[in-house]
Formats: C-alpha cells, structure tokens, sequence
C-alpha cells in the first residue's frame, strides 16, 4: 500500500481538486492508497475541507495541530500515522502533479529507497530557482549526494526510511541525503512542475539562510554525530598547539635575555605573537573541552534509533529466505 502524505497550511481551495487528481491517477493505475492531510495550524477553512473529504473518501484520513509546528513535523506526524510499505509526501498547493505518481513506483522498483522529485522546468519566481541552484550544487559537494533539486516537495520512500530517520526543524529537504549517508538507495526523477494558483507560497528567501544553517547541522550530523571530539579535538589540538609553539619560543627568548644574558635585553610583553599564541591557546582549550562535552551528551543519550542499518538477515529471523 502507498500512504500518500500532504502538509497543509491555509490551502483551502487546492484541496478539492488535489483529491480529486490523486484518485484519478490511483484508480485508472489500480494504486492501494491512503492519503493522509495534516492541517499544519491553518487559519481559513482547510480543516472542514479535510473533514468533508475523510467524510466523503475512507481512504482520507486527517490530522489537525493545534497551531503551526512546520512542513517536517506535518510530515512526522503523517509518517508516524501511515500504514503503507512506501510513502510518498507531496505539497498541497497542486505545484506537483499527482499524476507523476506511478512513474515514481516504477522507478523504486528498480530497486531504490529513495526517489527525489526534479523539478526540471521550474516554475517560480527568479529569486528562488537561482539560488535554489547554488544551494543543491553545494549539498551535493558537502554530502556526496548529488541531486538537482533536493527541495522538491515530491519524494517517494519506503518504510524502513520513515523509521531510521527523525526529521524536525526544517530537515524534510534533507531526507534523501539523511537517507544515503545510511546506505539507503537514492535516485531522482524528473517530474512535471506546475505554478502556484492558489494561495500564496510559506517560505521567503530567509529559508536560504536557514537551509545553509540546516545544511552545517546536517553534514555535522552525518560526519560526526556520534564522534564529535574528533571534528572538536582536533581543531582544538591544532590552535592549542600553534599557541603552544608560540609561548615556547617567547619563553626561550626570554630565558636567553635574562637568565644567560645572551642576547640584549628587548621586552616581550608587548609583542603581537604573545597575544596571538595565548589566544590561539584559549580557543584551542574552548573547543577541545566543548568536544568532550559533546562527547559525553552522546555517551549518555539514550539511543533512541540504533546506529547502523540493516538491508537484509539471513537465517536470522523467520521470515528470513532459508
Ligand atoms: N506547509 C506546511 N507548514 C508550513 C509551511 C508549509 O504544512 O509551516 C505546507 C504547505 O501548505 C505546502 C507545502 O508545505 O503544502 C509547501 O509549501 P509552499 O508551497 O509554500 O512552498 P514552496 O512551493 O513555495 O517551496
Ligand atoms: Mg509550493
């Protein structure tokens, strides 16, 4: 079964015709489906909407927040409500064309996790396509997954990738690259993309500035989220070492002016490079003990999801091939 997920903040006229796409395209391909609409703390009449709909369609199931919690947590509590083997999430605001569903099937049959939307002919304003570019171009370098556009609404998973990975904040565009870094399978599809006829779109050009903070926390999360000291330490250890080498040689300065009277006199307090060494000591002191910190937070969190991932067993549990 595929558990069609939609966020839904104040869409109340694309709703109608949204479900009515979606059926269309399930019953003519014979598609099992649920479609689950979570009202993200909308403010004009989405809610009766998705009532009038659940009412109308059983397969229509409804979640109602009781303010705006954002896209990911919409997503979670639709993920964590769903019952089918593949999720698909889409936004309700009928940019993405529900009739690109079954070629996003078909591609996960050909044995993948994950399948990301490519909206190849985008249309919307300049201010986000151009700098949407800048911002997949350098996701790609930082996490080796490389995808035009990882922030298409459009993504097809299967369950297994619904489990392993928490999503919160504003960490839904990264579902495929959370996804990867744990071996699952990515690809992308190009997908018709349509402009927007109602409503008005929830995000400005400030996401960009939030999707680049996202992007730090993520390729932190992937590298060395469950060994900080060795990003922290080690940046540590190199200041502290500079500063290190710095003092030492101010010091064998100093003994050779006034303890051997080797050299003239010639104060060394008001010399830059002390300044320099015992700030570069500080900072490397700050980060090493912040490393540790760290450390400890992920020594006694209680894991709530394990560390690896598993793709199959054998012999190990009884549905298992013999
Ligand atoms: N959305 C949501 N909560 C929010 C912001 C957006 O549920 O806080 C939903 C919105 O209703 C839409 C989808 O997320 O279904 C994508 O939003 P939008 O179309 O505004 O984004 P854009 O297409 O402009 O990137
Ligand atoms: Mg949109």
């Amino acid at each position: 079964m595929l558990s069609i997920i939609i966020p839904v903040l104040n869409e109340e006229e694309s709703l109608d015709e949204l479900y009515r796409q979606i059926r269309a395209v399930c019953n003519q391909e014979q598609i099992e489906h649920e479609v689950l609409l979570i009202d993200d703390g909308s403010t004009d009449q989405s809610w009766e909407k998705i009532r009038e709909l659940s009412a109308a369609h059983p397969e229509v199931r409804g979640i109602r927040f009781r303010r705006n919690f954002g896209k990911a947590a919409a997503l979670t509590a639709g993920m964590q409500n769903s019952r089918g083997d593949w999720i698909l999430m889409m936004d309700a605001d009928l940019q993405d064309d529900p009739a690109e569903i079954p070629r996003f099937l078909e591609k996960s049959r050909e044995g993948f996790d994950v399948v990301n939307g490519w909206k190849v002919r985008r249309l919307d304003p300049w201010h986000k396509v151009y700098p949407s570019k800048v911002f997949n171009g350098m996701i790609g370098k930082l996490t080796g997954l490389k995808l035009h556009d990882h922030n298409c609404g459009l993504k097809l998973f299967c369950r297994e990738v619904a489990q392993e990975i928490r999503i919160y904040g504003e960490l839904h565009r990264f579902i495929p690259v959370l996804a990867h870094a744990r071996g699952f399978r990515v690809t992308e599809l190009a997908v018709n993309h349509r402009p927007r006829e109602f409503g008005h779109s929830k995000y400005g050009i400030i996401r960009f500035l939030r999707g680049f903070l996202d992007l730090l926390t993520v390729v932190f999360l992937i590298g060395y989220g469950q060994r900080p000291q060795h990003m922290l330490g080690a940046i540590g250890l190199f200041f502290f070492l500079i500063g290190l080498t710095g003092l030492t040689y101010l010091t064998g300065l100093w003994l050779l002016m006034h303890l051997f009277a080797l050299l003239p006199a010639d104060p060394i307090g008001t010399r830059p490079l002390l300044a320099y060494s015992v700030t570069s000591i500080i900072l490397g002191a700050q980060a090493m003990s912040l490393g540790l910190l760290a450390e400890l937070i992920v020594a006694n969190t209680v894991q709530q999801r394990a560390t690896y991932s598993i793709r199959e067993t054998v012999s190990l549990n009884e549905s298992d091939p013999a």
